[in-house]
């Protein structure tokens, strides 16, 4: 998953009055391009050195493989030598893997800066707090915090069955997905997958276990990835037409034969450890 680095690691505690080097990595976005050059060598960053702004207009975001990473929050238009504007959704298939964690790291603050610029209280203009990563209301004290939305993506079983499903309005879309949704107020990660999957697909499903979860900066979310199994025999699929185009029962062969993982997605890598029958049902199966 792209959240996979090792050994490297994406350091993401707030550094009190951190400056930038001039070797510090620069991370800019007009609307959702990043300022970036891809080369034979993949993807990289300006350093601090190419810009003229003073260290005020830089904003620490973190630390990889040793150097620290800030973000230029204003959206004009940079022209440097090599370097171009192209769109974040480039994390999915550039290299290097913890360049690409970088890329949509960044975004996923950088669209965070951008909505809490005013205190959804009183209406301040907010500021950076010193100690911490979180904007202040200088009038009225409110503290806003990174927003991260939980969620839940659910592979659910029947057998060697897995039922995948496609979303609706999404032009171009795969019968690749797995049943997905928020987490709600007043509600479990467990309370989450059951109602899912009772609204998605009309199924009811037990024997819950999680399996990994992923930080998917793109839209900000943390996904908790499930398994589970039909809770009965009754596999008649009733599709919620508003959030899905399709949902199907596919069976493990087909997958092994099908599905290519493209290593990036919890998504992808719950599919294809059910193709290879490591999914718990199976692996206590055979055990
Ligand atoms: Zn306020």
């Amino acid at each position: 998953m792209i959240q996979d680095i090792e050994p490297k690691h994406l350091y993401n505690e707030w550094k009190k009055n951190a400056v930038p080097k001039k070797s510090s990595a620069v991370v800019q976005f007009r609307g959702q391009d990043l300022l970036c050059r891809i080369d034979d060598n993949g993807l990289k960053f300006p350093s601090r050195a190419q810009f003229t702004e003073p260290d005020e207009a830089f904003t620490y975001l973190f630390e990889l493989d040793g150097r620290e990473y800030y973000l230029l929050f204003d959206e004009n238009e940079r022209a440097l030598d090599g370097y171009s504007y192209r769109n974040i959704g480039l994390f999915r298939t550039e290299k290097p893997q913890e360049l690409a964690y970088a890329a949509v790291s960044a975004w996923h603050l950088c669209s965070w800066y951008r909505s809490a610029r005013y205190c959804g209280r009183c209406g301040e203009k907010l500021v950076h707090d010193v100690n911490e990563r979180m904007m202040r209301c200088p009038k009225c004290g409110n503290m806003i915090f990174p927003r991260i939305n939980p969620s839940v993506i659910v592979a659910v079983t029947h057998g060697d069955y897995l039922l995948l499903t496609k979303y609706a309005n999404r032009p171009g879309a795969q019968r690749t997905a797995l049943v997905a949704g928020f987490t709600e107020f007043a509600e479990s990660f467990e309370q989450t997958v059951q109602r899912e999957v009772m609204e998605e697909v009309g199924l009811k499903v037990k024997d819950l276990r999680y399996y990994r979860c992923q930080p998917w900066g793109i839209s900000g979310n943390i996904m908790m990835g499930f398994w589970c199994r039909l809770d009965g025999d009754d596999d008649t699929i009733h599709l919620d037409n508003f959030e899905l185009a399709d949902g199907a029962w596919v069976s493990r062969k087909e997958l092994q034969e099908t599905f290519v993982n493209n290593g990036i997605a919890l998504t992808a890598e719950m599919i294809s450890e059910f193709a290879a029958g490591r999914d718990p049902y199976s692996l206590e199966k055979n055990k």
